[in-house]
């Protein structure tokens, strides 16, 4: 089974398809975190694009997919999570695999501000915390093995607005072809979770 998760920023989307790639054996390939990972001179010319809330180019991104889209490890099936984002996105996507189905979170963009600026991340395991709705016991600790937790350098306000215009006017539109489920990501992270999976089996 071939997935798209997508979602205005904050919508749980990295979070939910983490957990859905577990239960159902799939890969999660995240176009973030892949971006993220970059190592040597493209580096500094991709933070610098990101940290601002803008898109990298297709061409950029899709080499760095491509490869990871047609490996055998995910032969069981993969969950896209971040990507495509606009148009030619898709239909460069659509080229070299099949995708059975696309879960798309929404929320509103309120709300996808308050998460995000409450967003801390674990440097050394990734987990993901809110401190507005559950700050953790440790504070600024990862509760689970102990990093220590940060803000992500593109979660401030100007980047966060940024992202949530791309997304409106390139992302959004482009999953009517794709005839994503629409899923209600204001529930509580189990419920959500629930949500996704009786949609998917
Ligand atoms: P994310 O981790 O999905 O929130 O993505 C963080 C940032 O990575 C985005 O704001 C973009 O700068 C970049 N990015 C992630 N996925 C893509 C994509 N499919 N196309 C272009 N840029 C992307």
């Amino acid at each position: 089974m071939n997935l798209i998760f997508t979602g205005p920023q904050g919508s749980g989307k990295g979070t939910q398809s983490i957990r859905v790639a577990r239960k159902l054996k799939l890969c999660h390939i995240s176009s973030g975190d892949m971006l993220r990972n970059v190592k040597g001179r493209l580096k500094i010319k991709i933070n610098n694009i990101m940290d601002k809330g803008n898109l990298v180019p297709d061409n950029l991104i899709f080499k760095i997919l491509k490869e990871k889209l047609l490996d055998s490890k995910c032969k069981n099936g993969f969950i896209l999570d971040g990507f495509p984002r606009n148009i030619n996105q898709a239909k460069a996507l659509r080229k070299i695999v099949n995708i059975d189905k696309v879960i798309e979170i929404v929320i509103s963009d309120k709300e996808a501000l308050e998460r995000i600026s409450g967003r801390r991340i674990c440097v050394k395991c990734g987990a993901i915390y809110n401190i507005n709705n559950s700050r953790p016991k440790t504070g600024n600790i990862c509760v689970k093995c102990g990093g220590k937790l940060i803000s992500r350098k593109d979660d401030n306000i100007k980047s966060i607005k940024k992202r949530l215009e791309i997304y409106h006017k390139e992302t959004e539109g482009i999953f009517t072809i794709f005839n994503s489920i629409k899923i209600n990501g204001e529930k509580s992270a189990d419920i959500v979770f629930k949500s996704i999976i009786k949609n998917l089996i």
